[in-house]
């Protein structure tokens, strides 16, 4: 990757995590201030609160995200795919800066975090042993 370019990554980069950085605080000065709400079932305020919520998560794994791919480029590996060391292409990279996999290897994690990790497994070796 052109140093030019890696910069720029790198500036928007640092620019995501700013922001981020400023949503995350914003969000959680929001959720403190809506402590003392009543607990009731279907109150549009508990609704909203857990929205935000859930926000904050995504925005948090973002934030480590972006952070992972700062750090990347610090070692000088960013750019390169955590999961199967080929280079993500630029096309991603401009996209998603972010990107700490292939295309490749982002569709097969999706796919396996969807059934929860872990593979399945149709039969263990010892149900075939006899003894
Ligand atoms: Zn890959």
């Amino acid at each position: 990757m052109k140093a030019d370019t890696l910069q720029r990554e790198k500036d928007l980069l640092i620019e995501r995590r700013n922001s981020l950085l400023a949503d995350i605080a914003a969000l959680k000065e929001t959720l403190r201030g809506e402590v003392d709400v009543d607990i009731d079932e279907g109150d549009p305020d508990v609704v909203e609160r857990e929205k935000s919520v859930i926000l904050l998560e995504t925005l948090q794994s973002e934030l480590a995200a972006t952070e992972d791919a700062l750090r990347a480029m610090e070692i000088g590996t960013y750019g390169i795919c955590d999961r199967c060391g080929k280079p993500i292409s630029p096309e991603r990279l401009e996209v998603k800066p972010e990107a700490t996999l292939c295309v490749t290897c982002q569709g097969e994690v999706d796919r396996l975090r969807r059934r929860g990790m872990a593979p399945t497994r149709r039969w263990k070796a010892e149900d075939y042993s006899f003894g």
